[in-house]
């Protein structure tokens, strides 16, 4: 009993000295299970007043700590004190004549990002970004060539997943499925915003917050072989790997990350992670389709030779060239034979439709246009001026 009122006594002048010092408040969109229910713990709080908290943020979307009427008033006063529910801030909503939608979001930090919605027949997938442009810089990617601007907070990823769900299943409860599968496949590399993004994870896969199979959230890397091997026992998401060439040397010119992180080191790090799940799991492989770069018939049978074996599912994603891109989408017949190639070689593959084209949904399409406006003015470092080896000692 002394002991309790001890912590209860500090948690107080905790809380009295972030009210006074004008310390920022934390944002409780961001917080797993597990760390709200350690600092409700240095509140001197039981851990189950997380699973209320929780509840009332990600089920019921209440932003205001106040409405939580099954906990005390004297938490609830503390919570305010020390914390806010802030979503991004929408900046603009694009619907395709598909029905594919896509919002621009602002973060914290001023800049813009996106976040796609793609609804079909019996799916509705959310593509969502990690981080405010990209450092990897890979040739075919409209946010590639923007280079980066910064990481998204956890409450700035799963912020997105909140207002699209709210928006979609809540104030506009027209499409039947809602969200059913989570990418995040957006701007930026997840795996360069590693504690974000596996928080970000963790609350998209949790019952407590959205709920969503763990085989339906699906981060997708270009290749951060050191951060795959510590995904392994600390999360059990969905993996793909952007691989998008057939050999070391069509990658290297494709996805600059190669050339520290060959095909066969990549491969290899995949395979350990699936193997760390102890399940069936297999791993998508991204191929994005370039006319005449890598969809040759020897292209196909040599990625077929590649992949033998390897517990995979292939997705061929014909370009979406974005504009001043030089890049060419192969034709709808060459598409298919390239399919054909791969499933006569015993591959399992799907051709992706591209959606949302009239709204330039291709990844960093639009917020490309308020990057570039950005970096002509000298608020950023010039596109592609970030060497791989100094974004990896600074992300990982
Ligand atoms: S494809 Fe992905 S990793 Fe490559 S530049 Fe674009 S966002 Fe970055």
């Amino acid at each position: 009993m002394g002991l309790n009122r001890f912590v209860l006594a500090a948690s107080f002048v905790q809380v009295i000295d972030v009210a006074e010092s004008g310390m920022e408040k934390t944002n409780f969109l961001g917080i797993t299970k597990c760390k709200l229910e350690q600092l409700l713990a240095s509140l001197g709080e039981k851990p189950y007043r997380a699973e209320q908290i929780l509840k009332w943020i990600h089920h019921r979307y209440h932003d205001d700590f106040s409405q939580m009427t099954d906990i005390s008033k004297a938490l609830r006063d503390k919570l305010t004190v020390i914390g806010t529910i802030e979503d991004p801030k929408v900046v603009s909503e694009t619907i395709s004549i598909d029905g594919t939608r896509k919002w621009m979001m602002q973060a914290g930090s001023g800049s813009c990002f996106e976040t796609v919605f793609i609804p079909e027949e019996n799916r509705g997938t959310l593509c969502v970004s990690s981080q405010v442009g990209c450092a990897l810089n890979c040739s075919f990617c409209a946010t590639g060539q923007q280079g980066f601007d910064s990481d998204l907070s956890t409450a700035e990823i799963i912020g997105q997943v909140r207002i699209v769900k709210k928006l979609i299943e809540v104030q506009e409860p027209v499409h039947e499925r809602g969200i059913t599968n989570i990418v995040l496949m957006g701007m930026g590399e997840p795996l360069l915003n590693f504690d974000s993004v596996l928080d970000s994870v963790d609350l998209m896969m949790h019952d407590l917050a959205y709920g969503i199979s763990k085989r339906r959230v699906t981060i997708s890397t270009a290749g951060v072989v050191p951060a795959i091997y510590r995904m392994a026992g600390k999360t059990d998401v969905s993996l793909a790997l952007s691989l998008h060439a057939p050999n070391d040397e069509i990658r290297n010119m494709l996805v600059p990350i190669n050339r520290k992180y060959p095909i066969a080191q990549l491969l290899e790090a995949c395979r350990h992670y699936l193997g760390t799940l102890g399940e069936k799991r297999t791993l998508t492989i991204e191929y994005t389709l370039i006319k005449g770069v890598n969809d040759q018939p020897h292209h196909g049978q040599e990625l077929a030779t590649l992949l033998r074996g390897f517990p995979c599912k292939i997705n061929l994603i014909p370009l979406n060239a974005f504009p001043g891109s030089k890049l060419k989408r192969p034709n709808n017949i060459s598409v298919r034979a390239f399919q054909h190639r791969l499933v006569n070689a015993g591959l399992s593959v799907t051709v992706r439709t591209t959606r949302g084209e009239d709204i330039q949904a291709a990844c960093g399409q639009l917020a490309g246009q308020l990057l570039k406006r950005a970096e002509s003015s000298g608020a950023l470092p010039p596109s592609g001026q970030y060497p791989v080896d100094d974004v990896l000692r600074r992300a990982l």
